[in-house]
């Protein structure tokens, strides 16, 4: 047998030449390219343009992509759009026509429907691209309707002409090409495809591939690779996880974190179960089951209305009790049937889910429970995978990271992005607004004190080396840092300008369901804030948001999105 494995290692290794295996980057990104204005004014003057201003009436500042000629953003006094009260089938019928009576201005009139958040006073359309009914990659456009007038539009479309939509090549060709480049399958693992339309973006360029989108796991691992559909070569690739810290080590003590007094918080939202059915506990924990007659066993996970926790090493938290019908009951989770981490995450991904809860009332993923995985074997790190929060065991310097709040509600944050109107298009927004969900909770610019050993949080909005706005910090993680910088400064201010509870909840995490990328973060916080369907004639906290967005454009380069001017309402007011 020894000789026989040896020689089959052998003939492997000279029949199939070694394959590099696939380096794989970051998750995709924002590519927003500065604009010369002559180029915009060009733009402007074009047809399309001028047709839609004909058409359309009212003022409008319109900013386009320099390579691909399709506006990027445009913020106006508002287009008469629906009726208040519209639904949301009526509100994506209304959408889709816009599109395309304009067609010819956004290079497409290709675009289907990927969300919508519809209120009486605001509401936003998310769409996204199709070319001969292929997926466009990161291809979309976001409409923001306030006070049933279009005010808003954002995103990116691609002018796509002569791309052959037929694969040259099959799936089962692609899906064999990304296995080459991988690490070996084992059973369990599994592959899955699908055809789309990958464009790829360089320094004024942009070319556009029929590709293969090979979804591959192996292990804990997922991959996201790119197979180009007419020659069979391998695009591109990305480690589809979200992975949010990197290894370090602390043991900071505060309210949030490990070491923080043990506060006893009610088990809002727990699912229990008896021989009388089930029953969920309320928001101050409190929970009952109908009848009155002798003694009833009841048992429960740490699983509710809103997060199921597993625990991946050891049994799950589980609780047996005997309720009597003459007694008031007391559950409570301790050391005796849970762990520590699997009670924080109970309690950190119910909390956030309650949190963000009222700001979207009609976003049904918000309704059910989230899976949340704790104890990982690996240390140092927490993911969202698609459709779990992972957190990782303590070891090497690091604690548990299902311990930590933020961490916690960052995760969380992720599953929400990937569930609001929309598709995960810029890494780097997703970032930012896993710090967002957790930053406007806890009232701190640290996220995740208590992560490490050492006591230092994982980032820090007011480090002085993200204040400036800066192209060239790519990494998801520090590109989302720099606007969590601004925006955090913008709460503050926000604060201080009376704006609080509600409002500024609402202000804060409402952009999430309009701004794709962080260039639309911008305009998407002035259309939360506008208080009569027009965009051009300031809002109520415009000029603090801009001076904000300003004062971190502090390094050369303006933050993308903003005007290229301070609005005049702001000139004699600017800091
Ligand atoms: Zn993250």
């Amino acid at each position: 047998m020894q000789r026989l494995g040896a020689l089959a290692i052998f003939v492997v290794g000279c029949g199939s030449p070694a394959v590099p295996r696939l380096d794989l980057g970051e998750p995709p990104s924002e590519w927003f390219e500065p604009a010369a204005e002559s180029f915009q004014l060009a733009q402007l003057a074009h047809g399309p343009t001028q047709r839609f201003l004909a058409q359309r009436g009212g003022t409008w500042e319109l900013d386009f992509d320099p390579v691909l000629a399709t506006p990027r953003s445009m913020r106006g006094s508002g287009i008469a759009f629906c009726a208040a009260g519209s639904s949301e089938a009526e509100l994506e019928t209304a959408a889709l026509a816009f599109v395309r009576e304009h067609a010819d201005l956004f290079g497409t009139a290709e675009l289907v429907s990927a969300g919508a958040v519809v209120e009486r006073e605001l509401s936003t359309i998310s769409l996204a691209q199709r070319h001969r009914g292929v997926p466009v990659i990161a291809g979309h456009l976001g409409l923001t309707i306030s006070r049933g007038r279009l005010v808003l539009v954002q995103g990116t479309t691609y002018p796509i002409h002569e791309l052959v939509t037929t694969p040259q090549i099959g799936l089962a060709r692609a899906v064999a090409a990304v296995r080459a480049v991988l690490a070996p399958a084992h059973a369990g693992d599994r592959d899955a495809g699908r055809l789309v339309i990958l464009p790829e973006r360089g320094p004024g360029s942009i070319r556009y591939h029929l590709a293969w989108e090979v979804t591959a796991w192996r292990g804990p691992d997922q991959a996201v690779v790119y197979v180009d559909a007419h020659g069979g070569s391998v695009l591109s690739g990305y480690d589809a996880h979200r992975y949010d810290y990197a290894g370090r080590a602390t043991n900071h003590v505060d309210e949030r974190t490990v070491g923080d007094a043990v506060v006893p918080l009610p088990a809002s939202h727990l699912r229990l179960h008896s021989s009388r059915g089930t029953a969920t506990s309320d928001g101050d924990g409190a929970f009952k089951f109908s009848g009155t007659a002798g003694p009833l066993i009841v048992s429960a996970n740490l699983h509710g209305a809103y997060v199921d926790v597993q625990n991946l090493d050891g049994p799950n938290a589980t609780f047996i009790g005997m309720m009597r019908p003459e007694s008031a009951y007391a559950l409570e989770w301790t050391e005796a049937r849970s762990t520590p981490e699997e009670r924080d995450v109970f309690r950190g991904a119910t909390v956030t889910n309650r949190y963000v809860a009222p700001v979207f009332p009609g976003l049904t993923w918000l309704d059910r429970p989230i899976l949340a995985k704790v104890n990982h074997k690996r240390t140092c790190n927490a993911y969202w995978n698609g459709s779990s929060i992972n957190f990782f065991a303590a070891g090497n310097g690091c604690n548990n990271t299902g311990r930590i709040f933020d961490v916690v509600a960052h995760e969380w944050g992720h599953g929400f992005d990937a569930n609001a109107p929309g598709a995960a298009i810029d890494g780097a927004l997703g970032e930012f607004i896993g710090d967002l969900i957790s930053f406007v909770q806890t009232h701190s610019p640290l996220l995740g004190p208590g992560f490490f050993t050492d006591g230092k949080p994982v980032r820090d909005l007011e480090d002085p080396n993200y204040q400036c706005y800066d192209p060239k910090k790519r990494e998801v993680h520090a590109a989302g840092h720099l606007l969590g910088a601004v925006v955090w400064d913008i709460f503050l201010d926000l604060e201080r300008a009376g704006v609080t509870g509600d409002r500024l909840k609402r202000l804060m995490l409402f952009p999430i369901a309009i701004a794709q990328t962080r260039a639309g973060w911008y305009s998407a916080m002035l259309a939360v804030d506008d208080d009569d369907g027009n965009l051009v004639n300031g809002t109520p906290n415009e000029c603090l948001i801009y001076n904000q967005f300003k004062a971190h454009s502090c390094a050369g380069a303006r933050w993308p999105g903003i005007p290229d001017r301070d609005p005049p309402q702001c000139v004699n007011r600017a800091p």
